[in-house]
């Protein structure tokens, strides 16, 4: 299984697909053989293009998807906002052009492999007597993509036309970042036209039968606290030592932990609902030949800690509790956050959904509403 490539930030991240289209796809037959043999070729075609990063073959990719857009009478352009990264955009209009649209969105690059830890090549896609495919991006994320075209293909067949408006984003560069690729899209003239309700993402593999679903992405926040205090001889009681003022720090550190976990335990709120904080390093000490020295007592000491928020915490208050009670400047204490960018980035990813969200437009008239979706 391919680690799931949730460090990464996504623009948009909301729904696990598979769920949106074993809804869409109720009530059509089950393909037949022959069907299900085109659909498996077809992916396993988009599976053997190198997209891998460095330097992905987006030449090939799109050309791929281009010709599936044009099999599916999809309208299409390929957009580069920056040059050798294209972002392939597919339409399929709805017949009330007033209503907002969907996006669903994948990306089309793929993280290296090593060859030689893999039963089968990477790029070969190779299926198994149990009908497993092997292959770099089977899940992250070329699956995605290619079930919302074949999902589109049935539907086409079906008859069915869409109310809203469909948009297929298909981008560059996301397991570097997407800078260039679905950042640039999400703040583009384009997107702004293009009236985009909601947007479906990528999620996490499944290992069962079942489809979970994903609204929000956790923003990690790498803490490092440092204090500071006067050194002193081992045997001394005294007060501000760098040693006691950390521990203070941890404690109260560990007190919010459990009350956050007691919230998970008793069930009053699910994982993505409370904040998670770990301790993840503690430095200290002043080394002697033997291990440490154990008479004193040091001027410095450190410890980093693992927070993940969820997009629904409160941020103000979580960094004045940083400042005021993990790390107050009046117990000679100082922090830092080692992935502030990061942070910072995920501000600018929430930004750009609400900015999407904002501009909605209610449709004003009865038999057409939200439950829809
Ligand atoms: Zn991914």
């Amino acid at each position: 299984m391919e680690k799931a490539c949730n460090s990464h930030y996504h623009n948009q991240s909301l729904l696990l697909l598979p769920l949106f289209l074993s809804l869409l796809v109720a009530g059509l037959a089950y393909p037949t053989q022959d069907e299900q043999s085109q659909i498996i070729s077809r992916f396993q075609q988009y599976l053997q293009i190198n997209t891998t990063q460095p330097s992905p073959d987006y030449q090939s990719s799109t050309q791929f998807l281009l010709s599936q857009a044009n099999s599916l009478s999809l309208e299409s352009q390929v957009i580069e906002f920056v040059k050798g990264k294209p972002v392939i955009l597919l339409k399929w209009p709805g017949s009330d052009l007033s209503l907002p649209s969907i996006l669903l969105n994948s990306h089309t690059d793929v993280v290296p492999f090593e060859p030689s830890k893999w039963t089968h090549p990477p790029l070969g896609a190779y299926i198994d007597e149990g009908g497993n495919i092997f292959g770099r991006g089977s899940q992250d994320m070329k699956s995605v993509g290619m079930q919302y075209l074949e999902a589109i293909r049935r539907l086409k067949l079906s008859g069915f036309q869409p109310k809203r408006s469909l948009y297929l984003s298909f981008v560059p560069d996301e397991e570097i970042g997407g800078y260039d690729g679905a950042k640039k899209l999400a703040y583009s003239d384009v997107f702004k036209d293009m009236n985009v309700e909601i947007v479906l993402d990528e999620g996490l593999p499944s290992t069962d039968e079942n489809y979970r679903l994903f609204y929000a992405e956790m923003a990690p926040w790498w803490l490092v606290i440092k204090s500071n205090g006067a050194p002193g001889h081992g045997a001394k009681l005294y007060d501000n030592s760098a040693m006691e003022n950390l521990l203070k720090s941890i404690e109260s550190i560990r007190r919010f932990r459990a009350s956050q976990f007691d919230l998970l335990k008793a069930g009053l709120k699910s994982k993505g609902d409370v904040i998670s904080v770990n301790m993840v390093f503690l430095k200290a000490g002043t080394p002697s030949p033997t291990g440490f020295v154990m008479n004193l007592q040091p001027s410095e000491a450190e410890a980093g800690f693992d927070i993940r928020a969820p997009p629904t915490a409160d941020i103000e208050s979580l960094e004045k509790r940083i400042e005021e009670e993990w790390a107050p400047a009046s117990r000679n204490m100082t922090f830092e956050f080692l992935n502030k960018a990061e942070y910072f980035k995920g501000i600018n990813v929430y930004e750009s959904i609400i900015e999407a969200y904002t501009s909605y437009i209610p449709p004003g008239r009865d038999g057409v509403s939200r439950d829809e979706l």
